[in-house]
């Protein structure tokens, strides 16, 4: 019945489920983490129920939607994004070789430094965003995966998803795709050739900061990497929890509807942003001459995402000085890590990552959220006139 339905209505409706019982529009929380089985046969009373490490009815919905948004046949839950990462990088055959961008989300680069050896795998990361640096790390017929996230923190990098994923595909290696920025709303990474997508729903999918969870979907649920991932999660155990499934049913609710508003905000802060002359540079793939605007708006519909970020000069102090001088004046806008809710956030990533982090020192990170879009502008702009 639902298989016509466009992605925002499925996911408005969660898939049109109810409360079997008496009716209830909303369906309930079901916490059960074991299953009876029928005295007279010893058959399972609902088939494909036996035990809460790999059954429950929460999240086997919450993992319909996000397949029905990707377009993809398969999804699995995980209790946080890294840990969604880290059972796909575990599901590989020890000794694969695997080929990473450089820079990304801090957590997945440094799991990946921190564990890839250790369970046997070999990783050549090359320069986020170049094809041609990808096409030389790969290995044909030894490279199983590429990881690509675009647009790519900190500075909204892209790549351009069908081109990786021929490269890919040439050296019969496997494109993933980190989509936690464009969320299904903007990017279907499947229809553009990647073989397995990647959220963390912590952040847009979610939306409320008060879920962690995370991901993955593919096409090719046949295929012995997924088989793989989904019997590392039922052994493994990194389930999502049946109450974060379905608050995250109720926050995908509205998912279109704020990721919308996130990205037209976003363009016209990044455009004001671009204009202001106290700030030296703005990176945001929605601007004109931005390097990822070509490609974005090719394989994005709808807008350029809430994710933006922008440099402001030192002069006589450090860019980092500047940088949280300007945080301090804020009175909107919440200095916090994360991304994706409908509260906006501001980072100073130099500052969290730490004396090795190669961020420029004076770039501030903006999840701009679904606040009033001259609201947001105003706590900017007073900040910035000092
Ligand atoms: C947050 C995030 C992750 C990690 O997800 P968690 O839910 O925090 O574990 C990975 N990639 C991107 C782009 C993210 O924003």
């Amino acid at each position: 019945m639902a298989d016509h339905w466009r992605p925002d209505t499925l996911a408005v409706q969660a898939l049109h489920r109810m409360e079997e019982g008496d009716g209830g529009v909303i369906p309930g929380w079901r916490p059960a983490t074991t299953f009876a089985r029928r005295t007279q046969d010893y058959e399972m009373t609902a088939p494909g129920f036996v035990y809460g490490r790999a059954d429950n009815t929460n999240v086997r919905l919450a993992e319909e939607i996000i397949a029905g948004m990707e377009g993809a046949r398969a999804c699995l839950l995980f209790p946080s994004g890294l840990s969604a990462i880290a059972s796909l990088f575990r599901s590989l055959p020890a000794g694969s070789h695997v080929a990473v961008q450089d820079t990304g989300y801090f957590g997945t680069i440094k799991w990946l430094k921190d564990n890839a050896r250790r369970l046997g795998l070999e990783v050549s990361f090359f320069a986020t965003g170049d094809l041609a640096a990808l096409r030389d790390a790969l290995k044909p017929g030894e490279t199983a995966l590429v990881w690509i996230e675009t647009p790519a923190n900190p500075l909204w990098t892209v790549t351009d998803i069908a081109a990786a994923a021929r490269l890919a595909h040439s050296a019969r290696a496997r494109l993933a795709v980190d989509a936690t920025v464009m969320t299904p709303v903007l990017c279907q990474p499947l229809a553009l050739g990647a073989d397995l997508v990647f959220h963390s729903a912590t952040k847009y999918l979610n939306g409320h900061s008060d879920v962690l969870a995370g991901a993955l979907v593919t096409n090719a649920p046949e295929t012995p990497l997924w088989q793989a991932a989904i019997a590392e999660r039922h052994s493994s155990g990194p389930i999502l929890g049946a109450f974060e499934a379905w608050l995250l049913v109720r926050g995908m609710r509205t998912v279109h509807l704020r990721v919308r508003q996130a990205s037209a905000s976003a363009q016209v802060l990044a455009e004001r942003l671009s204009a202001h002359p106290a700030v030296e540079k703005v990176r945001y793939p929605g601007l004109a001459d931005d390097p990822g605007h070509v490609v974005s708006a090719q394989q994005m519909q709808g807008g350029f995402g809430g994710m933006l970020s922008f440099e402001v000069p030192g002069g006589r102090e450090s860019g980092a000085a500047a940088a949280l001088r300007l945080v301090s004046r804020l009175r909107l806008i919440v200095p916090a890590t994360s991304l994706g809710g409908v509260e906006s956030l501001i980072e100073h990533r130099a500052t969290v990552e730490g004396p090795h982090s190669d961020v420029p020192k004076g770039l501030l990170r903006l999840s701009v959220g679904a606040e009033a879009v001259e609201d947001l502008w105003a706590d900017l702009a007073a900040a910035l006139a000092g």
